[in-house]
């Protein structure tokens, strides 16, 4: 029997409940980011399009079907691609689970032995990791192993519905806002408050999308106004040549 003797017996504990607290954190800071990238995209995505549609046409009912389309089709396309990653992830956990299944039906001794190690691992000693492993396999062995040694809660597996459900909703809202404001304001006044709407915010989703990862703001915010610029720049340049060409 191996003694660890690195000094981390004291705080092993204390570093799996930071862990326990993180992971919960961890995956709602891991939704509001996928939100505010999927309202992010939206904006970007459907202010290039109005924009480069307004270089080209005055034609408000034109503004309207072009950022419609855009808005159904961007986040229609977000939702499925949003479905399959996360079908795939779940089908991937749901093997993994099984195989576990498996292992601890079949060989629940080298399981144990397993489990222990792990928890000696994260800077228990081999009593207190193994009386831990036993009493975590009385009590519920797949759900331990999932834990410990898969990293997963199989209890809230991502369901593949909601993913694509919350990425339908997040593009939805960030896409209604060049929408709006290309189509109610005034014909001369359209564009400004398009561009300045989008930049404002464009501000405020890189803004929170580095907060939620614990980054510097500044930088991000700088980036994503930069991109949301050069994309409504961009597409208003070929509208406005397009709409002069006469096609
Ligand atoms: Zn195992």
């Amino acid at each position: 029997m191996t003694e660890p003797t690195n000094g981390s017996n004291d705080e092993g504990p204390d570093k799996a409940h930071d862990e326990a607290h993180g992971g919960a954190l961890g995956s709602r800071l891991n939704w509001l980011r996928a939100a505010v990238l999927g309202a992010n995209d939206g904006i970007v995505s459907t202010a290039g399009l109005v924009v480069g549609v307004a270089g080209a046409t005055d034609d408000r009912a034109a503004l309207l079907t072009a950022g419609l389309a855009g808005l159904l089709a961007g986040s229609m396309s977000m939702a499925a691609g949003e479905y399959v990653s996360v079908s795939t992830q779940r089908d991937s956990e749901m093997a993994a689970l099984a195989y576990e299944k498996r292992e601890l039906r079949d060989q629940p001794e080298a399981e144990l032995e397993e489990l222990t190690e792990l928890l000696e691992g994260r800077g228990l000693t081999r009593e207190v990791a193994r009386e831990a492993a036993v009493q975590l396999t009385e009590r519920d062995a797949l759900n331990a192993h999932a834990r410990v040694e898969l990293g997963i809660d199989p209890d809230e597996l991502t369901n593949p519905w909601h993913a694509a459900w919350a990425s339908f909703l997040a593009f939805t809202v960030g896409a209604l806002l060049p929408l709006l404001a290309i189509v109610l304001p005034p014909a001369g006044w359209r564009l400004l408050v398009t561009v300045v709407s989008v930049l404002a915010a464009l501000v405020l989703t890189g803004w929170s999308s580095a907060r939620t990862g614990g980054a510097e703001p500044g930088r991000a915010v700088l980036r994503n106004v930069v991109g949301g610029a050069l994309a409504m720049g961009v597409t208003y340049a070929v509208g406005t040549l397009l709409g002069a060409a006469g096609v």
